[in-house]
């Protein structure tokens, strides 16, 4: 086997192969546009693409793709080959700095949220030199921003790549406060995605997977995950297996794919990278998504990643480590010194304002129909953003507030004056699994995102609200120097936690008298996509973007069109595919079993008179009257769906969907799932949970 230095990176065309391949003046700028952001010019592009194409073909590339993710979420590619044919009949391969900056697809099929009249459907993607270029089965994938001929954004990217430019101005106006030189600052990201792997002979046979990603019926198995032997336990050999290939795809791309582990359900996976850039980090959880998707099936498996496919068992999650850093320090990271720690202050506080201040932006930056199956539920964190700080910090941050003494016995006693700051050890040993928003020791974990979203949304968001905070206080301390700026830092520190202190919660996020204590409050609360998404239009929102030019309005209200849409036509398809399977599925079974036991109480009459068939009568019973109240439900669901497909307003569409639409779905599902454990096992119709989780 190939020694996994050798295989990693190998199919990117990276700093490392930029070099070896590029001029030296090429390379150079190169490297300028990459670490600094600077426009890059066509003739650069030209020497670029000659030696990407070059590179690309030795490596057994026949095509190239602008690779892009537009508002669905998932990627997009088009490929087109190197090939020119010449006059006399044979061919070269070409590939032109044009066609590596800036690509044309036929883009009238994506979702714009009505930004894209279709006379003027053509959008154009833009390389984004910022994310390198890879080679993944046989096509040279180029990362591209995808965008209208008029300018807005038509997806995941480009507001992504705005907002970390935001932050990075904002933060090192805040850092010059502290004498320190201009050096990009960048958000990093280290993604954990939680996957399960079922049997491809049971996935083909279950109608709501295929259609839907999840299960839309099954009675609970008859051991789920209370043993708790799956977290961490060994690994079985065809998973093994499968993880192995995984992982040296992923090397051989570049990702830094580090940890992998049998999740809390049975059934359930994790695999974590090594964290990198925001924008690198967010394309290659979506490679790894793919290839998870792709590579299962070579050992008869499936990989399910949405974010609830089973009810009662764990979701998955797609926990999202942020923080944020210049150079090789990590800016979250407490430090050694007291004027580190005042920054680390000033970092930390405006995380948490930024929190508070944006809770109902990021609680909608994660919001789909899987997730609200998710939150609230089975190790997930509920719908209520709050931060989780550990003891430590809160014991400082109340200190603060308070303008008391924070004493520490073990460790510092913290002066509350000008320049002693606490020398305090970074905690990271509390894991409050309950939270949302967890400090763990140098960085922050969101780990609301599920497993099927894309990463974008969550931290253009986090990125663009910590810009405002670092903004605020820059406008206010700009001018200040020496002891004043410190005297004045720690006063606004202050006086900001104390106005967004009620966002930090360090107790049980699963406890229900959470609910009522977030509500006193006045934290946010939105159980629904259908109830999340409205904020994203709110004035303050748009005010947000707007500032730090990460999103028109045009650009927001399209975003929110989208959403909105595509939650309606999930649960549309969900709701289908539930009123099939019952109506073509289940009801013939069960009919078919009850008219079974039926004849067998006949026979069992005839054969012996005066027999007692009391059983036989009250399954039969129990059957009949569960027919029928499974009946009553799709009915009820049928009449519900289709006044909700007249509603013309997308948003009072989502709503009933959310609010009246789900509660018939979850009883008729109950009324199916009362049956499973009635019906002879040869008779159900597809495989349950029993089979599903547990197979070898
Ligand atoms: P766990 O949360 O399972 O205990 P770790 O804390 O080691 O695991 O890391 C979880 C993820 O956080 C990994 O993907 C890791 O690369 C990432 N991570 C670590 N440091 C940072 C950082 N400074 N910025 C962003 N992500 C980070
Ligand atoms: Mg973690």
């Amino acid at each position: 086997m190939a020694k996994v230095s050798d295989i990693y990176g190998s199919m990117v065309f990276n700093e490392h192969t930029m070099q070896e391949r590029l001029p030296s003046a090429t390379y150079k700028s190169l490297l300028k546009t990459i670490k600094e952001g600077e426009p890059l010019e066509i003739e650069v592009a030209n020497v670029v693409a000659h030696a990407m194409k070059e590179w690309a073909i030795e490596k057994g590339a026949t095509h190239f793709t602008h690779w892009f993710q537009p508002l669905s979420g998932i990627t997009s590619e088009k490929h087109d080959s190197f090939l020119d044919p010449v006059s006399d009949g044979r061919a070269i391969m070409s590939f032109s700095g044009k066609e590596l900056i800036q690509g044309e697809p036929d883009a009238s099929s994506f979702p714009s949220g009505g930004l894209r009249a279709t006379f003027e459907a053509r959008g154009y993607t833009a390389w984004d030199p910022t994310s390198y270029a890879f080679i993944k089965d046989e096509v040279l994938c180029i990362p591209t921003a995808f965008c209208s001929y008029t300018g807005e954004a038509l997806d995941k990217k480009t507001p992504l790549l705005r907002s970390m430019s935001a932050i990075d101005e904002q933060a090192n106006r805040v850092l010059a406060l502290f004498g320190e030189e201009y050096e990009r600052v960048v958000p990093t990201l280290g993604s954990e995605q939680e996957y399960f792997l079922i049997s491809e002979k049971d996935y083909a046979k279950r109608m709501d997977l295929v259609m839907t990603g999840r299960t839309m019926f099954g009675y609970a198995p008859c051991k789920g995950q209370e043993l708790e032997e799956h977290y961490f336990g060994a690994i079985r050999p065809t998973v093994n297996e499968f993880m192995k290939e995984l992982d040296n795809e992923l090397w051989s791309l570049g990702v830094s794919a580090r940890t992998k582990h049998n999740e809390v359900a049975p059934a359930q996976h994790e695999l974590a990278p090594i964290f990198t850039n925001v924008n690198r980090a967010i394309d290659e959880n979506l490679l790894t998504m793919e290839k998870m998707r792709l590579l299962a099936s070579h050992y008869g498996l499936v990989c399910l990643q949405h974010e609830k496919p089973f009810a009662g068992i764990n979701g998955s999650g797609k926990h999202n480590n942020w923080s944020l850093s210049k150079g090789k320090r990590n800016l979250l990271e407490p430090g050694e010194s007291p004027m580190d720690n005042l920054r680390f202050l000033v970092f930390l506080t405006g995380v948490i304002q930024a929190v508070d201040n944006y809770q109902e932006l990021l609680r909608m930056s994660v919001a789909s129909a899987g997730n609200d199956h998710r939150l609230g539920a089975d190790e997930a964190p509920p719908a209520i953003i709050s931060i989780f700080l550990g003891d430590e910090l809160t014991e400082i941050v109340d200190a603060l507030v308070d303008e008391h003494e924070y004493t520490n016995a073990e460790k510092v006693a913290m002066d509350l004056g000008v320049d002693v700051l606490p020398n305090f050890l970074k905690d990271n040993t509390d894991r409050n699994r309950t939270s949302p928003f967890a400090f763990t020791g140098n960085k922050f974990e969101f780990r609301m995102p599920g497993s099927a979203v894309n990463l974008s949304d969550a931290n253009m968001i986090l990125n663009t609200a910590m810009a405002k905070s670092l903004k605020d206080f820059a406008d206010a301390m700009e001018g200040k120097a020496g002891e004043d700026f410190e005297s004045a830092a720690i006063e606004y520190i202050r006086t900001t936690l104390a106005a967004h202190q009620r966002i930090i919660f360090n107790g049980n996020g699963y406890a229900d008298e959470w609910t009522a204590e977030a509500a006193r409050r006045g934290l946010s609360n939105k159980p629904t996509t259908a109830d999340a998404l409205p904020c994203f239009v709110d004035p303050k929102s748009i005010a947000l973007f707007e500032e730090f030019g990460v999103l028109s309005e045009t650009e927001v209200r399209s975003r929110y069109e989208v959403k909105l849409e595509k939650y309606n036509k999930l649960l549309n398809i969900e709701v289908r595919t539930m009123k099939r399977m019952v109506r073509r599925i289940f009801l013939p079974a069960i009919n078919e079993y009850a008219t079974e036991v039926a004849n067998g109480i006949n026979a069992i009459r005839a054969a012996c008179a005066g027999a007692d068939v009391a059983q036989q009568e009250e399954l039969l019973r129990r059957l009949l009257s569960g027919i029928r109240e499974i009946d009553t439900q799709l009915r009820a669901l049928g009449k519900l769906h289709h006044e909700t497909l007249e509603i013309k307003n997308e948003q009072e569409k989502a709503n009933t969907y959310a609010h009246e639409i789900i509660p018939i779905m979850d009883k008729l599902r109950a009324a199916v799932d009362d049956l499973e454990v009635l019906v002879d096992r040869d008779h159900w119709p597809v495989p349950t949970y029993n089979d599903m989780l547990f197979y070898v």
